[in-house]
C-alpha cells in the first residue's frame, strides 16, 4: 500500500487504493480480515507535507464475547495522517492533535500499511458482539441461550446472590 509521493501534485489529489486481506499484516486485530480493504485517500500536499484524510472498508470476522461464535463485521473508519518528510521535522508526542496520526515519507514513497492497520486495530470493539442483544452462554451448562432456553436459571441460584444472603446474615448476628 505504498504512495508514490514525487507523483503526487500540489494541493488535493484522490486516491484509490486495494489491499488484499493476505498482504495487510493485521497482527494486532484480535480478528480476521474476510476480504479486500478499500482504501480512499484525499491527499493535501504542500511541498514535503502531505495531510492525508483516509477511509478504510472491508470486513472483518470477529469472536463475540458473549456467546463465542465467529461473526463478520463490516468496518469503515475514517482516519487523518499528517505526514512530513524524514528529518524535516520531528513533532513531538505532545504536539499531536486529537486523532491525528504523524508519518513520515523520505521523499519517494509513503507506506499506508501501518497507519491502515493501525485505524482498524484501534476501531475494532473492545468487547465484540455478534448482535447488541447476544444472550450469550448458560455459565452452568454451556448452551448458546440465542439458540436454545435451559432451566439452569431456575433450578441454580445465582451463587452471588446467596454468598450476600450469608454476609448479611452473619452480620446481624
Ligand atoms: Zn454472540
Ligand atoms: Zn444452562
Amino acid at each position: 500500500m505504498k504512495i508514490d509521493v514525487p507523483a503526487l501534485k500540489e494541493g488535493e489529489n484522490s486516491l484509490e487504493l486495494r489491499e488484499s486481506a493476505s498482504s495487510l499484516d493485521l497482527g494486532g486485530l484480535p480478528g480476521e480480515l474476510k476480504s479486500d480493504v478499500l482504501v480512499t485517500l484525499t491527499i493535501h500536499k504542500r511541498g514535503d507535507e502531505l495531510v492525508i484524510l483516509g477511509k478504510a472498508s472491508g470486513v472483518v470476522s470477529e469472536e463475540c464475547s458473549r456467546c463465542l461464535r465467529p461473526y463478520d463485521r463490516k468496518f469503515s473508519v475514517e482516519f487523518e495522517v499528517f505526514c512530513d518528510k524524514i528529518g524535516a521535522h520531528k513533532p513531538r508526542a505532545d504536539e499531536e492533535q486529537g486523532e491525528t496520526y504523524v508519518a513520515h515519507h523520505d521523499g519517494k514513497t509513503l507506506d499506508m500499511g501501518p497507519i491502515v492497520r493501525e485505524a482498524i486495530v484501534l476501531s475494532s470493539p473492545m468487547q465484540p458482539l455478534c448482535r447488541e442483544d447476544c444472550r450469550g452462554l448458560c455459565p452452568v451448562c454451556g448452551v448458546n441461550l440465542n439458540e436454545q432456553t435451559c432451566s439452569c436459571a431456575a433450578k441454580q441460584p445465582d451463587a452471588r446472590w446467596s454468598a450476600l444472603a450469608k454476609l448479611k446474615k452473619e452480620g446481624s448476628e
